[in-house]
């Protein structure tokens, strides 16, 4: 099932989407069922079916806190001269830092080298600690498509990477919760003006999804609504005013952010 959340006028809800293709494209006749409350847990539908076009689609969730991971696909790794760490090397993003699908990703006056990372996210729906890889599966609620948008100038000069990554917009997040995808059957890709940038397989994963749940849930208590951020292939490059930046996952959807400037 695919969950959004969305604006309507002054109201936000959720909702189940209808009519997608198999690639998870929007297409004309694709509807959004509209839902009472939270889609956590039991989904009470309201009865509406509003044409995808007529809502303004928001990040599906809002996360107490967004895990992302560095260096997870040996390939990017190697584009920074890096080996692969021996545990999976995490790090945070702010929760300001969330935009959803079509909003706009402002470039920052502090860097002059903003780039893009395509990452599949994982999202958390149920309060954990401590979970070990072989029980992941049960605290997954669903997985979206992300862009762990990155000032690399910055991140190489701050020795450290809470302004490079925790930038306001420096998250896309979208364009809804798939929670049926299947990892082992998904390829990423990133596109910049239609141009594609990056491109792998979800299974070239340093650390795959379970282990990255246990690593991080062995720091940190979880809870519903959290995002796991699973790294990014090779490929990450520039972004500029004007661009229109996507990261597609086959089978689950299409996150677009175009680029403007601060001034
Ligand atoms: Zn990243």
């Amino acid at each position: 099932m695919r969950i959004c959340r969305f604006a309507l006028g002054e109201e936000i809800g959720y909702g189940v989407v209808h009519g997608a293709d198999e690639d998870g494209a929007i297409t004309p006749t694709t509807v959004v069922a509209s839902l009472i409350g939270h889609p956590l847990g039991e989904l009470t539908p309201d009865g509406r079916i509003l044409p995808i076009e007529e809502v303004r689609l928001l990040a599906p969730v809002i996360p107490s806190k967004v895990v992302a991971v560095g260096r997870n696909y040996a390939a990017h790794a190697s584009e920074f001269g890096n080996e692969v760490p021996s545990e999976p090397m995490i790090f945070l993003k702010p929760s300001s830092s969330v935009i959803g699908p079509g909003e706009a990703i402002v470039l920052p006056w502090q860097s002059t080298q903003v780039e893009h990372e395509a990452e599949l996210a994982v999202v958390i729906g149920r309060l954990c600690r401590d979970v070990p890889a072989a029980q992941a599966e049960d605290v997954i609620w669903g997985y979206a498509c992300a862009n762990d948008v990155t000032a690399r100038d910055l991140q190489r000069s701050d020795g450290q990477w809470s302004r490079a990554k925790g930038f306001d917009t420096f998250c896309p997040l979208g364009p809804w919760v798939d929670t049926e995808f299947r990892v082992a059957d998904g390829s990423i890709r990133c596109t910049v003006n239609d141009q594609v940038r990056q491109q792998a397989d979800l299974v070239e994963m340093v650390f795959d999804v379970p282990a990255l749940i246990e690593a991080v849930s062995a720091v940190m208590t979880l809870v519903p609504g959290d995002v796991i951020l699973t790294g990014t292939p090779a490929g990450v490059g520039p972004l500029h005013e004007g661009d229109t930046v996507t990261v597609s996952i086959d089978g689950l959807g299409i996150l677009g952010n175009r680029v403007i400037d601060r001034g």
